[in-house]
């Protein structure tokens, strides 16, 4: 389960990783409401997003109420403030599941083609060194498109050394964007699959697949919410179906905490994950069918099938 701590961001990042709507600060007498709820589901694990969630004015009553009662943490970080997080992590070290950046790409060039800071990437890699070295597992999660595949095997090569384990995931579209272009066609299909191959070999295993990149034995299909994990509890209250959703679509928010229980609001969840996977399904067997591994398709279907 995802929960966006805080929708601020470091003022000198030079990308706009704002969550839209205004997303404010989660309350942390909320957190301590759901966290029994969580627990009793199974949950054992939670991942902080942001923004950038050290700067919540009450980050660190928020992390040892997350770390409390076993509970593991991750952390998805835009790569400020280590100093900070690795001063208020000391204490719950033993809970601290990993610590999630981004790169995208092996080098420089590649990582701030379309960010103007050109000390971005190195601003990253400072990160990931300063959490290994710390001690802290990282995760260096990487965006698959027709454009960052061909630097795959660089980027691995790039990671081998820091004992790093790469996510790779489907890139989603931006807020009010086009659909990025996706190696969808058979051939650009086999190559993803050669060069996680190549990946694997580079990284030890240290690989993960996310479900979005739909490179799965036994379909083409994203299943990033067919799990609850993937659900993301928003600073404002709102429960949205899939992290990657954009979050100011409407059809994609389950509800909110301040109106209803979480327990309610996640009764919502088995029927909207059907919905689209009968959409989906029903778009394979269309002559001719169609893949239908992107968010706009789960958002689509998510808006035609909102219940009234
Ligand atoms: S919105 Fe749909 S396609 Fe996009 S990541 Fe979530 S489950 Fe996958």
């Amino acid at each position: 389960m995802l929960i966006e701590i805080t929708g601020r961001c470091e003022p000198r990042c030079p990308e706009d990783h704002a969550m839209p709507g205004d997303a404010g600060d989660f309350d942390p007498d909320v957190l301590g409401e759901v966290l029994p709820v969580l627990r009793s589901l199974g949950v054992s694990a939670l991942v902080m997003t942001g923004g950038e969630p050290i700067l919540h004015p009450r980050f660190g009553e928020l992390l040892a109420l997350s770390c409390r009662d076993g509970c593991r943490l991750g952390l998805r970080s835009h790569g400020w403030q280590v100093p900070e997080y690795l001063q208020a992590f000391a204490p719950y070290r033993e809970r601290i599941a990993h610590v999630l950046l981004t790169l995208r790409g092996p080098a420089a060039r590649a990582h701030n083609g379309a960010s103007p800071a050109a000390g971005d990437f190195v601003r990253i890699v400072e990160a990931i060194d300063g959490y290994r070295q710390a001690g802290y597992a990282v995760i260096v999660d990487h965006v698959v498109d027709e454009q960052t595949m061909g630097h795959l095997t660089a980027l691995g090569e790039f990671l081998a050394p820091r004992s790093i384990t790469l996510h790779l995931r489907a890139a989603v579209p931006a807020q009010g964007g086009a659909e990025p272009a996706w190696p969808a066609g058979p051939a650009a299909r086999s190559a993803l699959i050669a060069q996680i191959h190549a990946l694997k070999q580079i990284l030890s295993e240290r690989i993960v697949l996310e479900p979005s990149l739909g490179v799965n034995h036994s379909y083409n299909f994203c299943s990033n919410f067919a799990v609850m994990d993937k659900i993301l509890l928003r600073a404002n209250g709102s429960v949205v179906f899939c992290h990657r959703c954009r979050p100011s679509d409407r059809s994609a928010v389950l509800g909110n905490l301040r109106d209803d229980t979480l327990r309610a609001i996640l009764g919502h969840h088995p029927a909207r994950v059907g919905a689209i996977w009968s959409a989906r399904l029903a778009a394979m067997a269309a002559e001719p069918p169609a893949i239908r591994n992107n968010c706009a398709f789960c958002q689509d279907t998510l808006r035609a099938t909102k219940p009234t």
